[in-house]
């Protein structure tokens, strides 16, 4: 599927290893328009962005949405409102991050735009207060960073939770989806199918988190090499991140303890 007509994507100049290609910053709205995540606060984004909703026919851009408060999706939010006088909104878990906020929003709160409005889905574990966003008009879900274009969203813990990324992503599955537009990276047109392969990818790195401490393994670093067998160095951080994060859910599951900083399968 096509992303509709009312949508574009100016994406930020700030590619890297976890923003891939760059922050996408989403415009929404037909006369008025509300933007998505902005990632950079330079001129040459602001007037990326409000170019790009010029070229759309948007009159006003006059609201800011943020999926969550990472840098790269929140850093030039007060910037744009400054520039273009939009109301800026944030989760309200998040309320007076940035400071400048005009409005907080929470789970199932709707929110309108020129020609339709957008659904607020609290969906924590990538950040504790991460929000998707529903057009249901168009079937359209930004995803944010809890679904990328390719590769898999970075859960670091502690804010991060693998707990709640599951159920978030599960969660998902009851919307009826026909195109996800990510924080990252290109559309994603089969939804469904990408969201069981991510909860399918969690299931077998827990399963290979297990199996590693069955063979003894039990500090994160020794695990997570046994598991990521060739990764650059950079991302061997990551990783751990991951594997850190999936202990945590296996310790809440009651599946695994940790004694003096070494993680212990429970019952063996
Ligand atoms: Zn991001």
């Amino acid at each position: 599927m096509n992303q509709p007509a009312h949508i574009a994507n100016f994406t930020a100049d700030n590619p890297g290893m976890m923003t891939l290609q760059g922050t996408n910053q989403y415009i929404v709205g037909k006369d008025s328009a509300v933007v998505i995540d902005v990632a950079l606060s330079s001129d040459g984004n602001m007037d990326g962005i409000i170019e790009q909703a010029e070229a759309m026919g948007v009159k006003k851009i006059d609201k800011i949405l943020l999926t969550h408060i990472h840098i790269d999706h929140c850093g030039g939010a007060l910037a744009l409102k400054k520039r273009t006088g939009a109301k800026l909104g944030i989760h309200r878990s998040r309320a007076g991050y940035l400071g400048g906020e005009d409005f907080r929003y929470d789970d199932q709160d709707r929110i309108p735009f020129g020609g339709g409005e957008l659904q607020v889905l609290h969906t924590p574990g990538h950040e504790s207060g991460h929000c998707c966003f529903y057009e249901s008009g168009d079937r359209v879900l930004f995803s944010g960073d809890n679904i990328l274009g390719y590769g898999t969203a970075v859960i670091h813990p502690p804010d991060g939770n693998m707990t709640d990324y599951l159920q978030s992503l599960e969660r998902l599955l009851e919307f009826n989806i026909d195109l996800i537009l990510p924080g990252h990276g290109p559309l994603v047109g089969k939804p469904e199918a990408k969201i069981r392969e991510y909860l399918r990818h969690r299931m077998m790195r827990e399963k290979q988190v297990i199996d590693a401490l069955r063979k003894g393994l039990n500090t994160i670093g020794d695990i997570t090499q046994s598991i990521y067998v060739d990764v650059s160095a950079g991302l061997q951080r990551v990783a751990e991140f991951s594997v850190q994060a999936h202990l945590e859910k296996l310790i809440r599951d009651e599946r695994v303890k940790r004694e003096d900083g070494r993680y212990h399968l429970l019952g063996q």
